[in-house]
């Protein structure tokens, strides 16, 4: 695997766990898996060891050589392999994962690094699995240089996690990661379908690559023939014998209420009243009133994508409607953070509401632990982990019908799937209307028939979401990329 994210130690989203979950799964099933990622100052080191040496190697880069290590490390499970940098950029050493001016640049660096590593090391693998916009330029490196650096052939399988971010660039990009851009800025390679000389390496990585995943059947439909493919949707549907959606998992050794050590009270299936002590518990932890009210929880990204405004109006629905909300989740838009941070101001101090703008792990799994409901608005959703994981803590979500969202929760009413699937609330229109309505139903429910919430609550408790069917299916593309060739 190559990637910029690896949860836990380094973990902006979706994308982290995903890595960290579907690495876990194949080496549990006896698969050698190694992540490369770059070494973050802020990676959290607590959760990783390191028992080798690093070993030095060098980059070529902008015309000179930057000086690099490249450490083994476990994490909770999954071997890492750490590429360190002493550029004078300081790449790595920012802080933060992303969102840095030159994060374009740091990111086509760590392909080359990669890239490099493989081959001062001999550790060719037998395929390489890369992810998303940040790590597009590997298969680019390996066709374009690939003979000369001596490389074997080695197929690439490309994740893409999230189409709204496709590393667009300004083409000399490619010059200084050791690329002709002359020759790569064409429509058939990397030239951004959005006009101009810009590179899209995305777009790269689509071509480039043996075969091609999105993380979700639904948003593998939806970005070939919708505006959500985002200006990529004529490549993708060019690319399409090559192209396919496997829904992730989400990692049931995280994410189990049964022995879930972050939560006070465990608990599970056979003896959900216990859920109630988690409850309590988070009422507590936020200075919530202790009342006869339902728990809404978002547990999200501040981010355009996950409607914003409906997010907020959600907030004053549920507290009209006589719940109680709480918000964990963090704005990279400064005006979107303001934004948010105005509204916890305006609220605090509520009897019914709080907001908490951060990311903290911990209050994640004891929010899913206590809430009732779970509101996820998006404007898109390529898979969505927070519907999944809340279904195990016996939340029931409330989301737009769009990607994976679609694929995994079944409407309570009007769902075609018997009742035992059945597990939350679905609307169409990203519109307040649109909430609304489907809000209305899952709050109705709760307030006049709490059996049937609760059964509702089981429904999705006992869905299978584990990684064992998206390794089946991965691997299952693994080996026909890495079967020999037919003869002619
Ligand atoms: P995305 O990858 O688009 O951010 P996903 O639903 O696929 O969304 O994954 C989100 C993951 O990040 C989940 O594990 C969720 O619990 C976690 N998460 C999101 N925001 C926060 C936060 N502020 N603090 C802790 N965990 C968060």
């Amino acid at each position: 695997m190559v990637s910029a994210e690896c949860a836990p130690i380094a973990k902006a989203g979706g994308l982290g766990d995903v890595v960290h979950g579907l690495s876990r799964e194949l080496a549990s099933r006896g698969e050698q898996v190694e992540v490369l990622l770059p070494d973050y100052d802020c990676l959290r080191r607590d959760q990783l060891a390191c028992p080798e040496q690093a070993v030095s190697f060098s980059v070529p880069f902008e015309g000179t050589s930057v000086a690099c290590q490249a450490r083994r490390c476990t994490v909770d499970g999954v071997t890492c392999r750490l590429i360190a940098a002493d550029s004078p950029a300081r790449f790595f050493c920012r802080g933060r994962l992303y969102g840095e001016p030159d994060d374009a640049a740091r990111f086509a660096f760590f392909c080359r690094a990669a890239v490099e590593w493989m081959r001062v090391s001999g550790q060719w693998p037998d395929l390489i699995h890369c992810h998303d916009w940040q790590t597009g330029l590997v298969p680019v490196l390996l066709r374009e240089l690939g003979t000369a650096l001596g490389a074997p052939r080695v197929p690439v399988c490309y994740t893409l996690h999230n189409l709204g971010y496709q590393g667009q660039v300004e083409a000399d990009l490619l010059d200084r990661a050791g690329l002709d851009a002359a020759r790569l800025i064409i429509p058939q390679r990397l030239l951004d379908p959005a006009g101009g000389s810009r590179a899209n390496l995305m777009q790269g990585g689509i071509v480039d690559a043996d075969f091609v995943t999105t993380v979700s059947p639904r948003y593998a439909w939806e970005v070939r023939h919708t505006e959500q493919g985002m200006g990529l949707q004529d490549l993708l549907r060019q690319h399409s014998n090559k192209f396919a959606g496997v829904l992730n998992g989400i990692d049931y050794q995280v994410w189990d209420p049964r022995v879930d050590r972050h939560i006070p009270v465990q608990f599970g299936v056979e003896n959900l009243p216990l859920k109630a002590d988690n409850r309590g518990a988070l009422r507590q932890r936020l200075g919530l009133g202790v009342a006869s009210k339902p728990i809404v929880a978002v547990v999200s990204r501040l981010d355009h994508q996950k409607g914003v405004h409906l997010v907020e109006h959600g907030l004053r629905f549920a507290l009209a409607q006589g719940c109680q909300f709480v918000l964990l989740g963090t704005a990279l838009d400064p005006r979107l953070d303001a934004l948010f941070r105005g509204l916890a101001h305006e609220l605090a101090p509520h009897p019914d509401a709080h907001l908490e703008l951060g990311y903290d792990e911990t209050l994640a799994h004891l929010i899913y632990a206590g809430a009732d409901m779970i509101l996820i608005p998006s404007l898109y959703e390529p898979c969505g982990l927070t519907q999944m994981i809340a279904m195990r803590y016996g939340v029931v979500p409330v989301v737009r019908r769009v990607g994976g969202l679609a694929d995994t929760v079944f409407d309570a009413n009007y769902s075609d799937q018997p009742f035992e699937r059945r597990n939350g609330y679905l609307f169409d229109e990203p519109t307040t209307v649109g909430l609304e309505g489907a809000f209305a139903r899952a709050i109705g429910l709760w307030q006049r028939f709490p059996e049937y919430f609760r059964q509702l609550r089981l429904n999705g408790m006992r869905a299978e979401h584990s990684w064992s069917n998206a390794a089946d299916e991965y691997l299952h593309i693994y080996r026909r990329l890495c079967a020999p060739a037919p003869p002619d």
